[in-house]
């Protein structure tokens, strides 16, 4: 892994549209975690979406299936969604980084988190997302997320669901990744948590009618 490189630039197109990007993305070896990961998960969405949602990483299913939130947490995301009053299909969807990272025990695959370096090699496929989607509005799901955009002392605890001051889009908010949900010690909490999660994707969503 010394021998890797960290930097995804090099395997960036030269026309930049989301299908020469997520083709490119395919091939990307600008660090180690493409080797024992299925394939590499673009973002999924149309160029005109108003809105970008933006987690960490792509998980099992998602790995597997080659497209972002396609799993438990995604359906965590559907449901958010869905109560905030936005469709899945209106909004961008896509990760800091862009393969799965995970240890192997036994039969199973178990998420492991990011470090710096990955994201570093890995942000300048989501630059390039922002630069051709344009998003009126930026959600950053979870701290992985939000620490990479805004900086690591940012804390999601503390600012989720407030309209932040960022050069990122207009309108930009921090919450949970909707996989806390998810990580809820019993059913009363896990309802609590979606229905603050719901709220703070609310509050974006009345922003860009306000847009
Ligand atoms: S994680 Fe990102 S930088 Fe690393 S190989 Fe995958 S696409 Fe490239």
């Amino acid at each position: 892994m010394a021998d890797d490189p960290n930097d995804a630039t090099p395997f960036l197109p030269e026309r930049r549209s989301l299908k020469a990007l997520r083709e490119a993305a395919q091939g990307c070896r600008g660090c180690h975690l493409w080797r024992p990961a299925t394939q590499t998960v673009f973002g999924e969405g149309r160029r005109s979406s108003r809105l970008m949602l933006v987690g960490e990483q792509p998980g099992d299913r998602e790995d597997l299936a080659g497209k972002p939130f396609v799993g438990p947490a995604g359906r965590e995301l559907d449901r958010g969604l869905e109560a905030a009053g936005i469709e899945r299909r209106d909004a961008y969807l896509t990760n800091v980084v862009k393969h799965f990272k995970f240890e192997q025990r036994g039969k199973r695959r178990i998420h492991q988190t990011p470090r710096r370096f990955e994201i570093h090699a890995c942000t300048p496929w989501l630059e390039a997302e922002l630069e051709v989607v344009k998003p009126e509005a930026l959600v950053l799901l979870g701290a992985v997320a939000a620490k990479a955009l805004l900086g690591s002392s940012f804390k999601v605890t503390q600012h989720r669901g407030e309209l932040l001051d960022s050069e990122l889009a207009p309108i930009v908010s921090a919450t949970i990744h909707p996989s806390a949900i998810l990580r809820q010690r019993d059913d009363a909490a896990r309802v609590r948590e979606r229905e603050a999660f719901a709220a703070d994707l609310r509050v974006v969503v009345e922003a860009l009618g306000a847009v």
